[in-house]
């Protein structure tokens, strides 16, 4: 079956022009090296080692705005929770890895997501001993 995540959504384009006017610089749509190569990451801030995530409502059954289809409802009961399922597991395998994973909702204002990114990394990239 094709994946059903598209790359870069306009949510999620709103976040990596958000993230960029804040000088950051990232990968798009990649595994991080020693991970699973089929669990791709929509952001990737190497070097502060931040894994980011922009879920859309639907797909990653937002509790605000997720809503099961009223047509086939079992089948996507089903199909919705092996997704959450699969979130989780790739926390897990990307925290395992040494990666923070951050995840931003679709319906997140971009800013304010860029700038808890933006402190993330401040945060953890590491500064030169003071001479
Ligand atoms: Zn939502």
């Amino acid at each position: 079956m094709r994946r059903t995540r598209r790359v870069g959504t306009a949510p999620e384009l709103a976040l990596r022009r958000a993230l960029h006017r804040r000088g950051l610089r990232y990968l798009v749509d990649v595994a991080p090296p020693g991970t699973n190569r089929r669990r791709r990451v929509d952001v990737l801030l190497r070097g502060a080692r931040i894994a980011l995530f922009v879920d859309g409502c639907f797909w990653h059954s937002c509790p605000e705005h997720g809503q099961l289809p009223k047509a086939n409802r079992e089948w996507w009961r089903v199909k919705l929770h092996g997704v959450v399922v699969r979130d989780k597991d790739t926390n897990v395998q990307l925290a395992a890895a040494g990666w923070l994973v951050v995840r931003v909702w679709e319906h997140d204002d971009p800013d304010e997501a860029a700038d808890r990114v933006a402190a993330l990394v401040a945060s953890r990239l590491v500064r030169p001993p003071q001479a």
